[in-house]
C-alpha cells in the first residue's frame, strides 16, 4: 500500500532525497573535477608542444628574413602534432596556417593568448572559434630568435574531445548514481518497512481489540525498544482486560440488583435526559425501560410532583424527598431525589419507593382495630342494658327475666363466636395449626358442607344444587378444613340471595387443580368493593351484611393459601356472585 503519509514513507523519503542530493552534487563536483584535469593536462601538452614548433620556426622569422609564409611548416606540424598551428607575427598578421585560408583570416593582435604571449608567457584561452565554427583551447608562446621575440606560434585543439571525455564520465556519474540511488531507495524502503511493522502489528492487534477481542497480544520478538515496547503493551492490555473484566462483572451485578430491586431507580444526565432506569421505576412510571431511556425525565415521570421534586433537586443541588400519591395508578410512593456529586453537573438520582403495600397494610391494621372495637362495642352495649334493665328491677318479674337471659346469652354466644373465628384466623395465619394434608375426593369435602346448609336454603326459599363431575381427580387437602371454606362460601351465597333465587356449587379440573365454584344470582359486590372483600372485617353492605362478623372470607383465603390454592371472585352488583377456589390436584 502505497500512501505518502504512512511512516514507510515519511522515513524512505527523506533518505532517497538526500540520496539523490549527494548523487547530483557528487556528480557535478566530480565532472567539473575531471574537466580541469584534463584541461590542465592539455594545455600543458599544447604549451610544450608550441614551444617546440616555435623554437623550430624563429630562426625563419629573424629580421632580416625575407618575408616568410609558414602555411606548408604550419600544416606539417599540424599533422605531426595533431592539432591547428598557426604562426603569428608580432603585428598580429596571420603568417602561417595549418587549417584555414590565411588570407581569409583577420589580425589576431587582439586575441588574448596572443596578447600573454606578448607579454613574455605562454597565453591560452578557451574561446569559440569563428573560423572552425566550435570552442577550441587556444595556447600560444612567444618565438625567442637571437634573444628577442619574433613571432608567436600557437597551437590549439578542439575541445570536443574534452567535452566528450567529461560527458562520458557524466554518464557514468548519472549511472552509478542512479544505481546507488536505486540501491539506496530500496534499502531505505526495507529499513522503514521494518521500522514500520512493529507499528503496523500494534494497529492490528489495538484493532482486534477494540473489536472486542481482549486476548489479543504483540509477539515480543526482538530484545530492543520494540520488543520492550510490545512487552509493555502487553501488559497494558493485561491490565486493560482485567479491568474491563472486573468492571463488566460489576455492570452484571449492579444490574442484577437493579433488575431485582423493588425500589425504583432512575438516573438522569445534565440535559435532563434518562441515562439509566431499572425495572421497577419503569413499571411504576407506567413505561418500560427501553422507551424511557435517553428521554427526557419529565416526559417519563409525567407527574408533576415528582418532576418539582427533581427540578428543586437539580436546582439547588440538594436531596429532595416526599411522598407522592399517584391517583392514577393507585400508587403510593416516597420519592427521593439526590444530586450525584462528582458526576456531570445537574446528574440527578431519583428513587421511587413503592409504599403502596405499606400503606394498605396500615389502612388494613387501622380498620381492623375500629372494626374490632365497632364489632365489640354493640353487643357489649346490649349486654350491659340487659344487665341494667335485670338490676333495675326486671328480676322481680321472673318470665321478663327469662328472656332477658336468653337474650343475653345469644350475645354471649354472638360474641364467643366471633373470638372464637378471630382466633382461629389468627392461628392459620400465624401457621400454628399445621394442615393434614391427605388425597381428599372433592365430594368429601363439599357434600357434607352442602347438606348441612340445605335446610337454611330450604327457610329461605332458594334452590340449592350441587353438580359434581363423576371422573373428578382427588385433591391434596385437609378435608375438615376445605369443608369450612365450602361452608362459608355457600352460607354467604344464601345469605346474599333473596327468596326465589339460585345457589350452586359445582367443580371442575384444570391443569393440575380442581376449581370449585360457589355461584349465588344474589345482590352481587359492587366492584369497588372486590378488591378488599377478603380482609378481617370487610363488610361490603353493612346494612345487609347482618349478623356476620366478615371474617368468613378472610379464614376462607388463609386455608385456601394454606393448601397452596388460589381463591377470587366474579361479581357484578345486583346480578350475583362466583366465589372460586382452587386446589392442587393430589399425586
Ligand atoms: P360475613 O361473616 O359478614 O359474611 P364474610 O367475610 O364472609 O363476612 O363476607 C364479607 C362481605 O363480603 C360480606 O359482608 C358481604 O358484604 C360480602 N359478600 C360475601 N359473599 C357474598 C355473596 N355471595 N354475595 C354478595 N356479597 C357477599
Amino acid at each position: 500500500m502505497f500512501h505518502i503519509h504512512s511512516i514507510r514513507w515519511r522515513i524512505a523519503i527523506p533518505y532517497i532525497l538526500l540520496i539523490l542530493l549527494t548523487m547530483t552534487g557528487l556528480g557535478m563536483y566530480l565532472s567539473d573535477l575531471v574537466r580541469s584535469a584534463y584541461l590542465a593536462d592539455l594545455q600543458a601538452q599544447l604549451t610544450a608542444e608550441a614551444r617546440l614548433v616555435a623554437d623550430v620556426l624563429a630562426p625563419a622569422l629573424a629580421p632580416g628574413e625575407p618575408g616568410a609564409t609558414f602555411d606548408v611548416a604550419a600544416r606539417r606540424y599540424a599533422d605531426l602534432l595533431g592539432a591547428r598551428v598557426t604562426i603569428i607575427g608580432l603585428d598580429g598578421t596571420v603568417l602561417g596556417e595549418s587549417h584555414e585560408d590565411r588570407t581569409q583570416m583577420d589580425n589576431h593582435l587582439l586575441r588574448p593568448e596572443v596578447q600573454q604571449a606578448l607579454d613574455g608567457g605562454p597565453g591560452s584561452s578557451i574561446r569559440y572559434s569563428r573560423t572552425v565554427g566550435y570552442d577550441m583551447l587556444y595556447v600560444a608562446v612567444p618565438m625567442p630568435a637571437a634573444g628577442q621575440t619574433v613571432g608567436i606560434a600557437r597551437v590549439a585543439l578542439p575541445l570536443r574531445q574534452i567535452q566528450n571525455h567529461v560527458t562520458r564520465l557524466q554518464w557514468t556519474i548519472l549511472l552509478a548514481a542512479l544505481l546507488a540511488g536505486l540501491g539506496a531507495t530500496g534499502l531505505a524502503v526495507f529499513i522503514a518497512a521494518r521500522t514500520a511493522r512493529p507499528i503496523h502489528q500494534l494497529t492490528e492487534v489495538v484493532q482486534q481489540m477494540t473489536a472486542g477481542d481482549l486476548d489479543a497480544r504483540l509477539l515480543p520478538v526482538t530484545a530492543d525498544e520494540v520488543g520492550t515496547l510490545a512487552q509493555a503493551f502487553n501488559q497494558m492490555a493485561d491490565r486493560l482486560r482485567d479491568t474491563i473484566t472486573t468492571l463488566t462483572e460489576e455492570r452484571g451485578r449492579l444490574d442484577a440488583v437493579l433488575d431485582n430491586l423493588a425500589d425504583g431507580v432512575v438516573i438522569t444526565n445534565g440535559a435532563g435526559r434518562i441515562r439509566l432506569i431499572n425495572p421497577a421505576a419503569a413499571r411504576l412510571l407506567g413505561t418500560d425501560t427501553a422507551s424511557a431511556l435517553g428521554r427526557s425525565f419529565a416526559q417519563v415521570a409525567r407527574d408533576h410532583r415528582i418532576i418539582d421534586l427533581w427540578q428543586q433537586c437539580v436546582a439547588q443541588c440538594a436531596e429532595q424527598a416526599s411522598p407522592v400519591e399517584l391517583d392514577r395508578q393507585r400508587l403510593f410512593l416516597h420519592v427521593v431525589v439526590a444530586p450525584q456529586p462528582g458526576a456531570e453537573p445537574g446528574t440527578c438520582l431519583v428513587i421511587l419507593q413503592d409504599l403502596t403495600r405499606v400503606r394498605r397494610l396500615e389502612t388494613v391494621r387501622r380498620d381492623f382495630i375500629s372494626n374490632i372495637s365497632h364489632e365489640l362495642r354493640t353487643p357489649l352495649a346490649s349486654l350491659k342494658a340487659l344487665v341494667d334493665t335485670l338490676r333495675d328491677g326486671a328480676l322481680a318479674d321472673p318470665p321478663a327475666a327469662q328472656r332477658f337471659l336468653n337474650h343475653m346469652d345469644r350475645e354471649l354466644d354472638a360474641l364467643t363466636q366471633m373470638v372464637r373465628e378471630l382466633l382461629e384466623l389468627a392461628r392459620i395465619e400465624s401457621g400454628q395449626v399445621p394442615f393434614r394434608l391427605a388425597p381428599t375426593p372433592v365430594a368429601d369435602v363439599v357434600l357434607p358442607a352442602v347438606e348441612r346448609l340445605r335446610p337454611q336454603a330450604d327457610r329461605a326459599g332458594l334452590q340449592l344444587t350441587v353438580d359434581l363431575p363423576a371422573d373428578l381427580p382427588p385433591v391434596l387437602a385437609d378435608a375438615e378444613r376445605i369443608r369450612q371454606v365450602v361452608t362459608n362460601l355457600v352460607h354467604n351465597a344464601l345469605k346474599f340471595t333473596p327468596a326465589g333465587g339460585a345457589v350452586s356449587v359445582t367443580a371442575t379440573a384444570g391443569a393440575g387443580e380442581v376449581v370449585i365454584a360457589v355461584r349465588d344470582t344474589g345482590v352481587g359486590i359492587p366492584a369497588e368493593d372486590l378488591a378488599r372483600i377478603f380482609e378481617r372485617f370487610y363488610k361490603a353492605d353493612r346494612a345487609r351484611a347482618g349478623g356476620g362478623t366478615g371474617l368468613g372470607l378472610a379464614i376462607a383465603k388463609h386455608i385456601v393459601q394454606g393448601h397452596d390454592g388460589r381463591i377470587w371472585v366474579e361479581s357484578r352488583e345486583g346480578q350475583g356472585s362466583t366465589f372460586r377456589f382452587a386446589l392442587p390436584i393430589a399425586g
